[in-house]
């Protein structure tokens, strides 16, 4: 029977890449304290920050949640979960309704925005339209992104966290690589802030393989959605994420080798702030003078 690296109960999971072995309560204990020292080691949170976690219902949001509820409780910081309902029928009530429990038992302040308040439309009726020139997920992508910067905004947050982790860091710089999309690792860093604007974005879990976000959900209680998004439509993303977890099971840690270098990369981008204009629809940050979220929008609604 393997044992414990921390304690002499049985092991139950094995970190391949470190070779250390945890039984529950060590493993638990290891996924927060990796989250904290992430958090130290790139600054993501300073001493009266107020401090928002987008939340979507998901077990990954709902893990980081957990975990950032414990940590902010210690240092003493105000957290408020953000959550935003797209507008999808019989899929993202079940996920609302699994945040709004979780949030009311831990006591923490729960704000929700919907596309239809903010956009006027669902993301239901968005896509019933057929004269988009992007996927479905990089839509709602776009559009989510905004609703949480309103949501964020309206509860007075100045940083926000998602629940990113390191598989899904990888794959994002590779597709950015593989779309030609170059200059889009420069907003990949691990506490960006875009010129004036008043929030930042931080990825706490991004040194967390996704596995062990899951398993920390599963040991957490941490309900799994029993339906998936009817719009997922992953393509090159499933393939990368494939292609990824092969070269794991041959050469375990290569994920993490791979995030090493990422970062190496990214921390020589140097986004100029002079580049981004305040969109002439709705001043927020853009590259061109109207941000993807209004020409999204205005497409949906007919130009108006
Ligand atoms: Fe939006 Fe795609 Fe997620 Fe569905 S799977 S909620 S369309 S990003
Ligand atoms: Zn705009």
């Amino acid at each position: 029977m393997e044992i414990c690296s921390k304690c002499s109960s049985p092991s139950f999971y094995t970190r391949r890449y470190s070779g250390e072995k945890f039984c529950e309560v060590h493993f638990k204990e290891s996924v927060i304290s990796k989250v904290s020292r992430t958090i130290s080691k790139y600054g993501m949170l300073k001493y009266g920050e107020r401090v928002g976690v987008a939340v979507s219902g998901g077990k990954d949001s709902l893990s980081l949640l957990l975990i950032m509820e414990k940590l902010c409780r210690k240092k003493g910081l105000e957290l408020t979960a953000l959550t935003v309902d797209e507008g999808i029928e019989g899929y993202r009530d079940e996920a609302i309704s699994n945040a709004t429990s979780i949030t009311k038992k831990l006591g923490i302040r729960h704000v929700v925005v919907s596309y239809r308040e903010l956009f006027g439309f669902t993301l239901d009726k968005a896509l019933r339209q057929d004269d988009r020139d992007v996927s479905s997920c990089s839509f709602c992508g776009v559009m989510r992104r905004r609703a949480i910067d309103e949501a964020a905004l309206r509860a007075g947050v100045n940083v926000v966290a998602t629940a990113h982790n390191l598989d899904d860091f990888v794959q994002t710089f590779l597709m950015n690589l593989l779309h030609g999309d170059v200059e889009r690792l420069g907003f990949m860093s691990p506490s960006y802030k875009d010129g004036a604007f008043p929030l930042r974005r931080i990825k706490p879990m991004m040194e967390l393989y996704e596995e062990e976000t899951a398993l920390f959900a599963y040991l957490s209680g941490i309900p799994f959605q029993s339906v998936s998004c009817p719009y997922m439509h992953e393509g090159l993303r499933s393939e990368v994420r494939d292609f990824l977890n092969q070269l794991e099971a041959k050469h375990p840690g290569m994920k993490y080798v791979l995030f090493n270098s990422c970062m190496e990369v990214i921390s020589h981008f140097n986004i100029s702030k002079e580049k981004s204009k305040p969109c002439k629809f709705c001043g927020m940050p853009s590259s061109s003078g109207i941000c993807g979220t209004c020409r999204m929008a205005r497409l949906v609604r007919g130009g108006v």
